[in-house]
């Protein structure tokens, strides 16, 4: 079966998914424009049943922002990482797969709040690494 990995910019935590996942959600309202400072969050749904965490389960600083919109962060760097939990699922930050997941974003959601500047300008320039 595959497993997917993640973890958080410093290591202190990981997880794991058992088998694959269909595809990201991307949401575009503006509690996650805020709490991640860019064009929103990409997250996968994961059954809790198929989610573990491998290290630093309790390395996390959770704010409830909402009675249900919550975002826990590592300690140490930051990193938002799974936290949303309602009975079934775990929400899992897309950025912090340290894997490739094998399918793309198949979801956007609250596209009337996009940010208008979350689009590609015709003349968008696209750098492998970083531009010198
Ligand atoms: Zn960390
Ligand atoms: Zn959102």
């Amino acid at each position: 079966m595959t497993v997917l990995t993640g973890s958080c910019l410093c290591g202190a935590r990981a997880y794991e998914i058992d088998g694959e996942i269909d595809g990201v959600w991307a949401c575009h309202c503006s509690l996650c424009r805020k709490v991640s400072g860019s064009n929103g969050n990409a997250i996968l749904i994961v059954p809790k049943d198929r989610f573990r965490w491998v290290r630093g389960e309790d390395h996390g600083v959770t704010f409830a922002l909402r009675e249900t919109y919550t975002i826990t962060r590592c300690k140490t760097c930051g990193t938002p990482l799974p936290a949303e939990t309602d009975a079934r699922n775990v929400y899992v930050t897309a950025g912090t797969l340290d894997a490739p997941l094998g399918s793309g974003v198949r979801t956007h959601l609250f596209c009337a709040s996009r940010a208008d500047w979350d689009r590609d300008e015709p003349d968008t320039r696209f750098f492998d690494e970083r531009s010198s």
